[in-house]
C-alpha cells in the first residue's frame, strides 16, 4: 500500500443511471490511475476512490463539474476515509438500499455513434432497429421497476447473445452495462402486417412513397405515418382519422432538411438534436412545397421532429425526406401501445402495421415545445424525453399527488422538494385516458417508492379526476383554485418566494364565487390568494357547446357590446353559421338572468376569431385563438379602445368595446390579418394596463403568467416587453406548459407549502 494514498467515498444522486456513469468514472479512474470501485445502488451512484491526493481531486473536480452528458447531477456528497488497500478500478454490483431515492432517466434519442453503426453496412448492427447504447436508447417507457436493470425492464425477454454481453461487461465499451443492449441476433424484431394481419414482404419505404398509411410502433406508442409530399396521402389519413382541421406533426429525415421547409433558429436546430428529440413548433418557409392546407391548414407553423430512434430512421431514403407522424389514437382516446390493439382500432386507417416485439411499459406521446423569441423553452406537451425527470420544489413536504386538470392532464407527485410530473393523459372524460391516469399514478407510486399523504384536486364539482381524489381514504385532501395553481407553477418553477403578482389567462376554472373564471388578475403566495381583477363577466349561454363554436360565443358578445338591434343586423352579415332559430335562443337565454357567467380569455379569443371568420367552429380545441395568432399581421399598429374599471374591491378589464372598434375596421374594409394583429395589442395593453394598477395598489412588482392564453406567443412576447419596459420583474413557464398540463406542479407546491 502506498504510504501517501487518501481515499474519498463519493455519493451522486440525480439522473445518474443509464447515463454511462459508471463506466465514465471507470475509465477516468484507470486514466488517473486509481483505485477503488463505482456501483449504482438504489440512492444513485456511490463510489469509493483512492490515490495520491492531486489526482483524487482531480477524479471529483471533473466528476461533478463534467459528468456524462445525459447525467443530472442533483446532490453529491464526498467524504474523506481510510483508503482500504483496493487494487485497480472495478464496477460493483448494483446494491439495493432501503431508500429508492434514484431517478430514472427519460427516454433518449439515438446517439450520432449508433447511428453511424445502423448506417454503416460493414457494421454487425447495420439497419438494425433497436440499436442503443448506454448514452442513448428507451429507458422510461420500458422500465417496470428499479433499479434499473435489464431483469426491470421489457428487454427481459430478450436475453443477451454472447457479443451483446460482452459489450455489456467490458468497462471500455460504449455498450457497457447499457441495458436495453441488444443486436439482431438477441434481440427484439420488426414485422411488417398487412391489414388482415399477414406478414408482408414489401418494404415499407416503398410502401409509404406508393402513399401507404402506416401504423409504426415507436417508442412510446404507435403512430400513423404517411408521405408529408403525397397530398392524396394525407387527405386521405386525415380523412380516415376523422381530423378536420388539426395540425399534423411531421418527422423529417435530418437537420438539413428541416431547414429546406422551416426558418429555423439556432436555437429550434439545438433542441430538435437534443437528447430529448421533442416536437419543435416553427414558421414554415414560404415557398415549402408542402401540401400544406392538408398537414396543417390555416397555419404558418409546422411541428417538426427528427428521426429518434433507430426505425425511424430506417423509414426514409434519399427520395423521402419527410413523413406525417401522428399519435395513433382514435379521437381523443390514449395513444395505442399494443400490438394486438393497434391492429383491431386502426383496422379503418392503416393500411399496413410496422410492429415489433419489444413491450411499451410506459405509454408516453412525443412532447410539443417552441422556442419564444428570447430563445427559452414553451411546452404545449411535456411527455417523452423530459419525464420522468424531476422539477425542483422550493421546500421539502410529505409525498404530495396533485391530480391536474380535467383536459390535458398530467399529474405530480412530490418525494422531498422534488416533483415528478406525469406524462401527458389527455382529456380524462374519456374512460380509457382516466384508466391511464390510475395506472399512472400507480407506477409513479412504485417508481419512487411514495405512498402520497395528501391529495390535491382542483375544485370544480364537475371534474372526474377531482371527484376520484375526494373518494380517495387514509388521505388528506386539499382543494385547491384552479388559477391558484397556475399561479404557483409559473413560481415554483422560477423559484419564487414570497407575493407576486399573477395574470393568469385561462380558457376556464372554476372560481370561488362559482362562476367559471378564465383571465385573472391575482396577487398570491404558495399558500394563498386574492383576485384584484378580471374580465368582464359574459353570461355563457349554452356552457360547453360555446368552445366548440366560436360564432355563438361572437354573438353573445355582439349582444353584450351592442344591444339586441344592431347585434342582429351585424350577425346576419358576419357570422353565417348562426341560424335564426339559434340567434333567437342565445338572444331570449341571455335576456333572462343566467346562471353561468364567465371571464374567461380563451372565449373572448373565440369571438373576435369568429367575428373575422378566421374560426367559425372550432375542430379541435383552441383552434380558433391558435389560427388568430397565425393570421395576424406583426406589423400592425393602433389599438382598439377598452376600458380597466375600478369597481369595489375589484378592476374590471372591460373588453367589450374593442368590439365595436373591430366591426368599424371590417367595415372600412380592413384586412382579417391587420384587425387580427390590432387586437393581440390592445389585449397586450389591457393586460398591462391592469397590472399597473394592480402594482400601483398592491406595491408588487414581480409579475408571473400563466394560463393557455399564453401558449400566445404574440401576447407573451408584448406583454413580456411592455411590462419589462415598466420596470416589472415578469417570469413565465419553461417546464411545463403554461396550459392546464402544467397545474398539477402548482398544485403540489401549494399543498406542500400549506403543509409545512
Ligand atoms: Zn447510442
Ligand atoms: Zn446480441
Ligand atoms: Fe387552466
Amino acid at each position: 500500500m502506498q504510504v501517501n494514498k487518501s481515499s474519498y467515498r463519493i455519493r451522486i444522486n440525480g439522473i445518474v443511471q443509464g447515463v454511462g456513469f459508471r463506466p465514465y468514472a471507470f475509465r477516468l479512474a484507470c486514466e488517473l490511475g486509481l483505485d477503488g470501485w463505482v456501483l449504482n445502488s438504489s440512492y444513485g451512484v456511490l463510489i469509493e476512490v483512492e490515490g495520491g491526493a492531486e489526482d483524487l481531486d482531480e477524479f471529483v473536480q471533473r466528476i461533478i463539474v463534467s459528468p456524462p452528458p445525459l447525467a443530472r447531477i442533483r446532490e453529491y456528497n464526498v467524504e474523506k476515509i481510510d483508503p482500504a488497500g483496493y487494487r485497480g478500478f472495478v464496477i460493483r454490483e448494483s446494491q439495493k438500499e432501503q431508500n429508492r431515492n434514484v431517478m430514472i432517466s427519460p427516454d433518449i434519442a439515438t446517439c450520432s455513434e449508433c447511428r453511424k453503426e445502423i448506417l454503416n453496412p460493414d457494421n454487425r448492427r447495420y439497419q438494425y432497429p433497436f440499436t442503443n447504447c448506454t448514452n442513448c436508447g428507451p429507458r422510461f417507457t420500458i422500465i417496470q421497476d428499479i433499479p434499473y436493470d435489464r431483469s426491470k425492464t421489457t428487454m427481459a425477454s430478450f436475453p443477451m447473445c454472447p457479443l451483446c454481453q460482452s459489450e455489456y461487461e467490458d468497462p471500455s465499451n460504449r455498450r457497457f452495462h447499457a441495458q436495453p443492449n441488444a443486436c439482431p441476433v438477441c434481440g427484439p424484431r420488426i414485422t411488417l402486417l398487412d391489414q388482415q394481419g399477414k406478414e408482408s414482404p414489401e418494404a415499407v419505404t416503398a410502401l409509404l412513397k406508393a402513399g401507404f398509411i402506416i401504423a409504426v410502433k415507436g417508442l412510446g406508442g404507435f403512430h400513423l405515418s404517411a408521405d408529408a409530399r403525397n397530398r392524396e396521402a394525407v387527405s386521405r389519413l386525415r380523412k380516415r382519422k376523422k381530423r378536420d382541421a388539426k395540425p399534423f406533426a411531421v418527422m423529417v429525415r435530418d437537420l438539413e432538411t428541416v431547414r429546406n421547409y422551416c426558418m429555423t433558429s439556432q436555437e429550434e436546430e439545438r433542441q430538435l438534436i437534443s437528447p430529448a428529440a421533442p416536437i419543435v413548433v416553427m414558421k414554415t418557409r414560404k415557398d415549402h412545397g408542402l401540401p400544406a392546407d392538408v398537414i396543417h391548414p390555416g397555419l404558418n407553423t409546422l411541428g417538426v421532429l427528427l428521426p429518434y430512434t433507430p426505425l425511424h430512421y430506417l423509414l426514409f431514403d434519399d427520395e423521402l425526406d419527410m413523413l406525417i407522424m401522428t399519435s395513433a389514437n382514435i379521437s381523443d382516446e390514449p395513444l395505442i401501445t399494443d400490438n394486438q390493439k393497434a391492429m383491431e382500432n386502426l383496422r379503418d386507417i392503416a393500411d399496413y402495421f410496422l410492429i415489433h416485439n419489444r413491450d411499451i411499459y410506459n405509454p408516453c406521446d412525443d412532447s410539443v415545445i417552441s422556442l419564444t423569441p428570447q430563445g427559452t423553452v414553451h411546452f404545449f406537451r411535456r411527455a417523452r424525453g423530459y419525464v420522468p425527470a424531476a422539477i425542483q420544489i422550493p421546500h421539502s413536504a410529505c409525498p404530495i399527488l396533485a391530480v391536474g386538470s380535467e383536459l390535458k392532464n398530467t399529474f405530480c407527485m412530490t418525494r422531498g422538494n422534488e416533483a415528478y410530473i406525469s406524462q401527458h393523459w389527455g382529456d380524462l372524460n374519456h374512460y380509457h385516458n382516466y384508466l391511464n391516469f390510475l395506472h399512472g399514478v400507480e407506477r409513479f407510486e412504485k417508481m419512487l417508492e411514495v405512498k402520497p399523504e395528501i391529495i390535491a384536486y382542483d375544485l370544480h364539482p364537475d371534474y372526474q379526476v377531482s371527484r376520484w381524489a375526494k373518494s380517495q381514504a387514509q388521505v388528506q385532501l386539499m382543494g385547491i383554485q384552479h388559477h391558484h395553481a397556475h399561479l404557483a407553477s409559473v413560481m415554483a418553477e422560477n423559484g419564487l418566494e414570497g407575493e407576486v403578482l399573477g395574470l393568469i389567462c385561462d380558457g376556464s376554472g372554476w372560481g370561488t364565487d362559482g362562476t367559471v373564471w378564465g383571465c385573472e388578475l391575482l396577487r398570491g403566495t404558495y399558500k394563498d390568494f386574492s383576485r384584484l381583477a378580471h374580465l368582464q363577466y359574459l353570461p355563457l349561454v349554452g356552457g360547453d357547446l360555446n368552445s366548440q363554436r366560436p360564432y355563438r360565443m361572437a354573438f353573445i358578445y355582439l349582444l353584450a357590446a351592442l344591444g339586441d338591434e344592431k347585434a342582429m343586423a351585424e350577425a346576419k352579415k358576419l357570422l353565417p353559421h348562426l341560424q335564426g332559430a339559434e340567434m333567437g335562443l342565445i338572444q331570449q337565454m341571455m335576456s333572462i338572468k343566467m346562471p353561468i357567467l364567465t371571464s374567461s380569455c380563451g372565449r373572448l379569443f373565440d369571438a373576435a376569431a369568429a367575428l373575422l371568420g378566421i374560426s367559425p367552429i372550432n375542430h379541435y380545441e383552441g383552434q380558433a385563438a391558435i389560427e388568430m395568432e397565425a393570421c395576424a399581421d406583426h406589423h400592425a399598429t393602433g389599438r382598439y379602445e377598452y376600458q380597466v374599471e375600478k369597481q369595489p374591491g375589484m378592476l374590471i378589464m372591460n373588453s367589450l368595446p374593442i368590439f365595436a372598434g373591430i366591426l368599424r375596421d371590417i367595415h372600412r374594409g380592413g384586412t382579417v390579418s391587420t384587425i387580427a394583429g390590432k387586437f393581440h395589442l390592445t389585449l397586450s395593453d389591457m393586460f398591462a394596463d391592469a397590472l399597473l394598477q394592480a402594482r400601483d395598489h398592491s406595491g408588487l412588482n414581480r409579475v408571473v403568467l400563466s394560463g393557455g392564453v399564453f401558449h400566445n406567443g404574440i401576447i407573451l412576447f408584448n406583454l413580456s416587453n411592455s411590462l419589462i419596459s415598466h420596470g416589472f420583474e415578469v417570469y413565465h413557464q419553461q417546464q411545463v406548459p403554461p396550459g392546464d398540463g402544467g397545474i398539477s406542479l402548482g398544485q403540489a407546491v401549494i399543498a406542500s407549502e400549506r403543509v409545512i
